[in-house]
């Protein structure tokens, strides 16, 4: 068998080994109640760009059913408290994804080749996207609507990524700088390896869900 031949029957392999777990795992620190809300109801000047609702995204479907963008409520509001401290500089958020069922995580999971999967979360151990409390987003023009341009395009799974990589323009790097500084100062933190990914704090209260959007 020639290497081209090996690497695709690996690849192959590996799209088609399953999760070992069948449903989301409890984390006994979470302690409160699902209170997700729909972020734009919030601030309908926020804008919102969901390819996981199209074939737009990693694994080339949609793998959700509707594009909407759902947070826990303090999350949600300090989101748009961040939208609005962007005003000033002529930005706004542009959000690509919130809430995340847990089956959609084990999906992920499930198509994203081993080399690969530290871009995505394992189901045994769930995301923070199915807490409701991690948002994926980015800055756009007010003026123009425009997305801003990142060193990296978002769900990008190369080093170019990561928060502090030191490459692309300098005008990207201040874009991608700013958003990080306003989404901090509203309680955020940044993934290590993914500039577009902010987690809230006191994210562990959250339980993991895995309520589908049409049941929200
Ligand atoms: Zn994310």
């Amino acid at each position: 068998m020639n290497a081209l031949a090996l690497a695709l029957l690996l690849q192959s392999a590996v799209a088609a080994e399953p999760a070992a777990v069948a449903s989301p795992p409890v984390d006994p620190r979470a302690s409160r109640a699902p209170d997700l809300v729909e972020v734009i109801t919030l601030d309908p000047s926020l804008r919102t760009d969901v390819r996981y609702a199209t074939a737009n995204n990693f694994t080339g479907r949609a793998v959700y059913a509707q594009a909407r963008v759902f947070l826990q409520r303090p999350a949600a509001e300090a989101v748009v408290a961040a939208h609005r401290a962007l005003a000033e500089h002529g930005y706004g958020l542009l959000l690509f994804d919130g809430y995340r069922p847990w089956r959609v995580t084990k999906l992920f999971w499930e198509v994203t080749p081993r080399e690969k999967r530290d871009f995505v979360a394992n189901p045994a151990r769930g995301s923070k996207h199915n807490r409701g409390c991690a948002v994926d987003l980015t800055l756009f023009e007010r003026k123009t609507g425009r997305e801003v341009a990142m060193p990296s395009a978002y769900d990008d799974f190369t080093e170019k990524a990561a928060p502090d990589y030191a490459g692309g323009t300098a005008e990207q790097r201040a874009a991608r700088d700013l958003l990080r500084r306003t989404m901090e100062r509203f309680g955020f933190s940044v993934e290590p390896n993914e500039w577009w990914h902010y987690n809230c704090a006191g994210w562990q209260e959250w339980p993991l869900l895995d309520v589908p959007f049409e049941d929200l």
